[in-house]
């Protein structure tokens, strides 16, 4: 993936810092989510209240949503310390049991990435999830043997943009299942002016919807386009984000009036000019744009799904009349007038 991209959701080197300054730290803070965040309330204050561990959590949704944010904030309603790891930085199942042996009570351990895990440390993490405690495996061949440590009582949090992938064991064993969906432009709207008001830059309301507006669904992206907007004002502005140098912001950066990039044009437009509009099979599709599919599948189709410019049939993906409309090309149906021949969609982005 082209971490470099502007619109890309993936988490890039100068982000980094910044982010960490940007992420809410409670609950309230949190914007949008709303029914993630009304069902972790209750749990978190059942939890509480009785003085447990709360339950195994997985986040799961495209990048860039608010996973790990949301994580340390469970950590932080909860009390306890917060430990950050991924899925392919857990090589070994020795790895792993250093994590755990190293929690104290009731402590949150984020796994990112978490479908990433190899079998052997998977086998490692089932029985200390389920009965808090460690099997490891002394010396090799007929003399080895298996000793039981206990682990104290921890809550593991995992996220994955595919949740899909998880082996059924380890979905099973988490209490608690949330999809994160994609933000409202009202939403982002509201992360972007909280977010300038943390890294004190000027923005009105009408730059920060055109901000929102823009951001594919996903805060990140909003953080990032808000930066670039900032350098944008300052040069050839009065300093202030307004809808206007935001607009030439977004221009110089080749992102249009619903947030799409060179890349997602490209997408749309090898679909509809090769493939007629589709079906395309995934991987046929990647090829022919020349990114992975699984970077299409993560990345690209949630927001042109959501927007209605791509639906995905048993056959493969397929570009609605909306898309082209955006891309300005005509639908093959379209000259033979209005309502368009039986079979062919009916303009709402509905196929038969
Ligand atoms: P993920 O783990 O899903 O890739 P992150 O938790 O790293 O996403 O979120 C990316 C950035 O977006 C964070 O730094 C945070 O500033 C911002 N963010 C995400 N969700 C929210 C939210 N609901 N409210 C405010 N800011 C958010």
């Amino acid at each position: 993936m082209d971490d470099e991209r502007t619109l890309s959701p993936a988490l890039t080197q100068a982000d980094g810092e910044i982010e960490l300054s940007l992420r809410p730290k409670l609950l309230r803070e949190y914007i949008g989510q709303d029914k993630a965040k009304e069902n972790l309330s209750v749990y978190i204050a059942a939890a509480r209240q009785r003085g447990e561990a709360l339950d195994h959590v997985l986040l799961y949704g495209p990048p860039g949503l608010g996973k790990t944010t949301l994580a340390g904030i469970i950590a932080n309603e909860l009390g306890v310390n917060f430990r950050v790891t991924s899925g392919p930085a857990i090589e070994k199942p020795g790895d792993l049991a250093a994590l755990l042996t190293n929690l104290g009570d009731g402590d949150v351990l984020f796994i990112d990435e978490i479908h990433r895990l190899s079998r052997a440390v998977e086998e490692v993490l089932y029985p200390a999830m389920e009965d808090n405690v460690l099997d490891i495996i002394i010396g090799k061949g007929p003399s080895a043997r298996s000793i039981r440590l206990d682990l104290p009582h921890f809550t593991l949090v995992g996220a994955t943009t595919r949740a899909g992938q998880l082996s059924a064991p380890l979905r099973d064993r988490f209490g608690v299942i949330l999809r994160l969906e994609l933000y409202t432009p009202q939403q982002l709207g509201l992360i972007v002016t909280r977010s300038a008001g943390i890294l004190a830059i000027a923005i009105d309301a009408d730059g920060a919807l055109e901000l929102a507006s823009r951001s594919r669904g996903t805060p990140r992206i909003a953080n990032r386009l808000l930066r670039r907007a900032r350098d944008f004002a300052q040069v050839i502005g009065d300093g202030t984000i307004t809808c206007r140098s935001a607009q030439t912001a977004l221009q110089s950066m080749e992102i249009d009036e619903l947030g799409l990039d060179l890349i997602d044009r490209r997408l749309l437009t090898v679909m509809i000019t090769q493939y007629r509009g589709g079906p395309v099979g995934l991987e046929t599709l990647a090829a022919a744009v020349g990114e992975e599919a699984v970077t299409i599948e993560d990345v690209y189709e949630p927001y042109l799904m959501q927007i209605g410019f791509l639906g995905r049939t048993p056959r493969g993906r397929v570009a609605t009349p909306a898309a082209y409309a955006h891309l300005g090309i005509v639908r093959p149906d379209d000259d033979a007038g209005p309502a368009g021949p039986p079979g062919s969609a009916d303009g709402q982005g509905r196929f038969f």
